[in-house]
């Protein structure tokens, strides 16, 4: 399967950075991608669709060693019906992608939201045939797949962040009689680079946390912190006890934790003995202090934190592997005795702390 790009000029870096992206996720000899590089004779952009089908077919009159190719238009502009990208209404070979305007969707750059719909549009293609024959295969309403026929910015920023293909449609495709060994790869490898997308786009909103981070941590049945960014939910979890109760008590102290200071400061070892309690429910705040001052007694309290904060530290990376920004955020840092976490307290919520 071979799939040609036209772009206008407009669209050509960001046709010539999908070249690159999209040719790692399909092996050559089956699935691959080329740019079409005359593109200076389109002098002006299409608006009508009809226009813009004439615009690629004749590029393919030219080309009969291609009559099983498919064209895609990557176009910047607006085109009459404003959608993301279409199929030809008789030909299954032709479509179009747009590639501008997505500074409206927040969070949604232009190389992703032309790249998930390029995908899209093919697979629609490949799979369901023009746009007569595949109409009824659109979902009218937000499902966040693939198929999702959209215009709401909630709902297309959705589709985007969702990046699945769901049950039915798939079931659609086996039906299709066209997982051919062509179409198999065209599908693998579509499933695999919108996933990529989807990380990316994580990513982005990562970067921007510094706003956006609604933060909340539960110390429920499972001793869960649960991130919450929007709609997505990451969960850490620490074990029910001091890992969690001494990792608490530091996002309750901006100012960190020496822990030479804290041998002589029995508010605050009170304070991490009545963490402790709360968070493993079977142990009194009593007892958790004649823990930490048998600790003090038998000079291992030092220890005891150190190895506390590594294995916190531990469960983190473990957990936030893919969010290194996140990471940074959360992590327990070492400045000289000190240990902190650097995060904006005014993110955190939770039952356990005390109001900042
Ligand atoms: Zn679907």
């Amino acid at each position: 399967m071979r799939i040609h790009l036209i772009s206008d000029q407009e669209s050509h870096n960001i046709s010539k950075e999908l070249i690159l992206f999209l040719n790692q996720y399909f092996r050559s000899d089956l699935v691959k991608f080329f740019i079409v590089e005359d593109t200076e004779t389109i002098k002006n952009i299409p608006f009508t669709w009809k226009e813009i089908f004439q615009t690629i077919r004749a590029y393919t009159v030219n080309r009969p060693e291609s009559q099983n190719d498919y064209f895609l238009y990557i176009m910047s502009g607006d085109n009459e019906f404003s959608w993301f990208a279409a199929q030809d209404q008789n030909d299954s070979k032709l479509g179009f992608v747009q590639s501008s305007n997505w500074e409206l969707y927040d969070g949604i750059d232009a190389f992703s939201g032309t790249a998930y719909h390029l995908l899209a549009i093919l697979f629609r293609m490949v799979f369901f045939g023009n746009l007569n024959e595949s109409q009824h295969t659109y979902h009218l309403e937000s499902k966040g797949c693939l198929n999702d026929l959209v215009l709401v910015k909630s709902q297309v920023i959705h589709k985007l962040r969702s990046s699945y293909i769901c049950h039915a449609c798939v079931d659609k495709v086996k039906s299709s009689g066209r997982l051919t060994t062509e179409g198999l790869e065209l599908f693998n490898g579509s499933l695999k680079a919108i996933s990529e997308i989807r990380n990316r786009l994580v990513k982005v909103d990562l970067g921007q946390i510094s706003n956006l981070l609604d933060f909340s941590l539960i110390t429920g049945e499972e001793n869960e912190m649960i991130i919450c960014l929007d709609d997505d939910k990451i969960s850490i979890t620490l074990s029910r006890g001091w890992k969690s109760a001494l990792y608490l008590f530091l996002l309750e102290r901006n100012e960190g934790l020496d822990a030479k200071e804290l041998l002589a400061d029995s508010i605050g070892l009170i304070r991490l003995a009545q963490l402790y309690a709360q968070v493993k429910p079977t142990q009194t705040a009593q007892n958790a202090l004649a823990i930490l001052n048998e600790k003090i007694q038998y000079r291992v309290f030092h220890d005891f934190l150190d190895q506390t904060v590594c294995a916190i530290r531990r469960s983190l990376n473990e957990s936030l592997k893919n969010f290194p920004e996140l990471l940074d955020q959360l992590t327990i840092k070492t400045e000289g005795d000190l240990r902190l976490i650097e995060l904006d307290r005014s993110k955190i919520s939770s039952k356990h702390l005390r109001a900042a």
